[in-house]
């Protein structure tokens, strides 16, 4: 079992137009707070960022915002947060969200959440880490994406194997379960390698 004690979530710095992804990610905030596993996130107060954080202290949870400098007045920072670290660039955010949390939800977003996702799938892909990544996929917000990602499939770019790697459900309970259920199956059962 996966241990999740601090999950990093990725999702938009805009609101959208959807109400159930407003819902549903006040909700995430919300069973991270019961669950006792803090939120690592990107430290914006405004968008599905906003949300989910603000869910999260509202239910006595713990928040950790990641930020860099660059960005602090662009994505105006929440100021009630449990810690804010200030990076010197995107990289070193993308790093240590990376480095501090036991796992990954990628909630609806634009290019910024894809680009985070992609790269932490990547790098699970590559066994920089083997953590696990979930894709929440509210009211099928994603399946144009899943369809996307089937096609490399079929066409021959994408193994299933690596394709499998992204958990994928509607429900965040049955998510949650799935992530602590992780097992990089690269990994030999039998053996803890260090494949970096
Ligand atoms: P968005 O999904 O575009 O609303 O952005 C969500 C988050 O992704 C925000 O915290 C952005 O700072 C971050 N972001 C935007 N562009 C990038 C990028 N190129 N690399 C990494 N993160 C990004």
């Amino acid at each position: 079992m996966v241990e999740l004690n601090k999950i990093c979530v990725f999702c938009g710095s805009s609101e959208g137009n959807d109400t159930t992804i407003l819902d549903v990610s006040k909700q995430l905030g919300e069973t991270l707070a019961k669950n006792e596993i803090t939120l690592v996130y990107g430290a914006a107060k405004i968008g599905v960022m906003g949300i989910i954080a603000q869910s999260t202290l509202d239910n006595h949870g713990k928040v950790i915002g990641i930020i860099p400098e660059f960005l602090k007045l662009k994505e105006v920072v929440h100021l009630g947060l449990t810690e804010l670290i200030t990076t010197q660039n995107m990289h070193d955010r993308k790093m240590q969200m990376q480095e501090i949390s036991d796992g990954f939800i990628a909630l609806p977003g634009g290019l910024g959440t894809l680009e985070e996702l992609f790269e932490i799938l990547t790098w699970l892909q590559l066994g920089l880490h083997k953590k696990p990544i979930g894709l929440l996929n509210i009211n099928h917000f994603y399946d144009d994406l899943l369809n996307l990602l089937e096609n490399m499939v079929r066409k021959g770019f994408l193994s299933m194997e690596n394709y499998n790697l992204l958990i994928v459900d509607s429900s965040i309970d049955s998510l949650l379960k799935k992530m602590s259920e992780f097992k990089d199956p690269k990994s030999p059962k039998w053996l803890n390698s260090d494949r970096t």
